[in-house]
């Protein structure tokens, strides 16, 4: 089946590539653009089209997608010199699937919209299994009549895609879920350094519990990685850090004190002092052992 939209595909990470590659498999047309031109390659072999910038990629599509590392960067491919801004068309719409700042989205948005440019953000949940095998967790913000025209894009990349609101809220939700798995996390720590030092078989404490009122999907899939103290990545410390900055950064902006938020945040940054930021965030349970003067391993 072919697809009707032109689609432009910015940032071919390790989520973007296997994103894009799914847009091509369900027929849209995709024109690609890639800091680091090589990784197009693989892409154009597929059945994309090579762009030379943000630029070119917007004057080829209708729905630009976007999807880098931070929210400097999202700024300079949408708004730069050679940005989407200069090459969109008045209704074309373009979606930031990237993780960044809400309020910067909002900003972003408002600048497109003066060009006649609609913005959806639209944050992914499930890594790169989830990019490859298209069924990732997409939380969009934007227009309602937006979201809607694009729901047939969103469905070639994920399974569950919800529209929350208005513009930045996608972000939002995307910073909730994070606040959530890493308190969560920090929980599942605790408590096995708790079982630990009781004397209380960890692999027991989480059998009896993960079903109950305290189950999780940390305590289910963290918890036994800890017990067996392998801190090999499944989502590294480092890019937690990146998402619990731009939460605490977001939570300041609305003067909300949170402390359970701050205090992983900084206990992360103990495991990133200690150079452990490329590891698995149950690596987190590090710094609680240290906390307490008992080693990890
Ligand atoms: P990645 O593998 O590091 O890829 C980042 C991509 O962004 C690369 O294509 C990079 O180009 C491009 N890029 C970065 N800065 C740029 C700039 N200033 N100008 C142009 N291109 C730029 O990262 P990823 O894991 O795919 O993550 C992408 C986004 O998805 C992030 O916001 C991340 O938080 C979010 N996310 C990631 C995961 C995950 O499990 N990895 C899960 C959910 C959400 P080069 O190739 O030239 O470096």
């Amino acid at each position: 089946m072919m697809n009707d939209k032109n689609i432009g595909f910015i940032g071919l990470g390790i989520m973007g590539a296997p994103m894009c590659r799914n847009l091509l498999k369900a027929g849209f047309h995709v024109t690609v653009f890639n800091r680091t031109a090589s990784k197009m390659d693989a892409l154009v072999a597929a059945g994309a089209s090579a762009a030379e910038s943000p630029k070119d990629v917007a004057s080829a599509a209708d729905v630009i997608i976007t999807i880098v590392s931070d929210t400097p960067d999202v700024r300079q491919v949408i708004l730069g010199d050679d940005g989407v801004i200069h090459g969109a068309t008045p209704g074309s719409v373009v979606i930031d699937m990237s993780t960044v700042s809400p309020s910067a989205t909002r900003d972003i948005a408002a600048r497109l919209a003066l060009v006649g440019v609609d913005m959806l953000d639209a944050p992914v949940s499930g890594g790169d299994m989830g990019a490859k095998a298209g069924t990732l967790a997409i939380m969009v913000g934007g227009k309602k009549e937006v979201f809607e025209k694009c729901v047939p894009v969103f469905s070639a990349m994920g399974k569950t895609i919800t529209y929350i609101g208005e513009s930045g809220m996608g972000q939002t939700t995307k910073l909730c879920n994070q606040i959530l798995v890493s308190i969560t996390n920090m929980a599942v720590c605790e408590a096995i350094t708790f079982a630990e030092k009781s004397g209380l078989e960890p692999r027991k404490m989480i059998e009896a519990t993960q079903h109950g009122a305290a189950g999780s999907w940390q305590l289910s899939n963290l918890g036994p990685k800890i017990v067996e103290r392998d801190f090999s990545p499944g989502f590294t410390i480092d890019l937690q850090q990146k998402d619990l900055r731009l939460a605490t950064n977001a939570a300041a902006e609305m003067h909300l004190p949170l402390p359970a938020l701050n205090l992983v945040h900084l206990l992360f940054t103990a495991c990133q002092a200690a150079g452990e930021g490329d590891e698995g965030t149950q690596a987190l349970f590090k710094s609680v052992k240290r906390l307490a003067a008992i080693k990890a391993d």
